[in-house]
């Protein structure tokens, strides 16, 4: 699933090939993926608009598209975006194309068909509406408000993690290799953290998320493009710790499967 990298990721190959280009037309393949707008209403919204600034929250990406406000992207379970150069093959799964007056085109990809497409007026408003969290990486989020959510319920670390209420960005992919690097168990108790683990946590969110960026870490080549230091490659059955040597467990946490190290990340803590 397209978590905080990958849609970051995906924002900044939407910038390098599509800022700057007019939208001629805008075809929905997929009409169950559009929330809140019909087909006809989004292709006439963006005729005739220009590719401006894109901005993230979390996992979502919304693009600045002239007078119709900003469009707004979900990958749900494994979407992504395509720039499509003149005389390319249409891509499989693209459930929005957006075709530009130069011929370049833009595929939002969606096989499973789990994700959102929405225009808004406005981002913030629209991620407040969400009851999304502060962004996992945004400069303005602080240590403290972050240790406040911590210490303000008695959650399993993994599930809160993993709550786009609580931080918006992160799911079970890299809440895996946060509380790896933390060192710290998934069920461990948000609230019972001292101060020490609380501040080690954050540090390791911000270090695991902005190593993932620097990597190039998109969800399709995630285990080559991540240093040999990091569980996530190692997740899989018979996967080692790659600190310790020590067989990595996998267990469920509220319902989804997650993977640690036993011995570097006790329970007890
Ligand atoms: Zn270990």
């Amino acid at each position: 699933m397209p978590e905080l990298p990958d849609v970051e990721l995906f924002r900044r190959h939407l910038d390098t090939s599509c800022h700057g280009r007019t939208i001629l037309s805008a075809t929905v393949a997929d009409p169950k993926l559009l929330s809140g707008i019909d087909a006809a209403q989004l292709a006439r919204r963006l005729a005739g608009t220009r590719i401006g600034a894109s901005r993230r929250h979390g996992k979502h990406l919304f693009v600045a598209v002239g007078d119709a406000g900003w469009l707004g992207l979900h990958f749900g379970m494994n979407g992504s975006l395509l720039h499509l150069a003149p005389g390319d093959a249409d891509p499989s799964y693209d459930r929005v194309r957006i075709d530009f007056a130069d011929g370049h085109g833009l595929a939002y990809l969606n096989p499973r068909r789990i994700g959102e497409v929405v225009l808004v007026d406005d981002p913030d408003a629209f991620a407040a509406a969400e009851r999304l969290g502060p962004d996992a990486l945004d400069p303005k989020f602080e240590r403290a408000d972050f240790e406040r959510r911590l210490a303000g319920t008695r959650r399993e670390l993994k599930a809160l993690l993993m709550d786009q209420a609580a931080v918006a960005g992160i799911g079970n992919i890299y809440s895996d290799e946060i509380l790896f690097q933390a060192r710290l168990h998934p069920s461990r108790r948000s609230d019972r953290l001292d101060a020490a683990e609380r501040r080690h946590l954050w540090e390791q969110m911000r270090a695991v998320l902005e190593t993932a960026v620097a990597a190039g870490a998109g969800a399709e080549r995630l285990t080559e493009r991540l240093p040999s230091r990091c569980l996530i490659p190692q997740r899989k059955r018979d996967g080692r710790c790659p600190r310790c040597g020590a067989a990595i467990a996998a267990a469920k946490f509220g319902g989804r499967t997650g993977y640690f190290c036993p011995r570097c990340q006790p329970q007890g803590g």
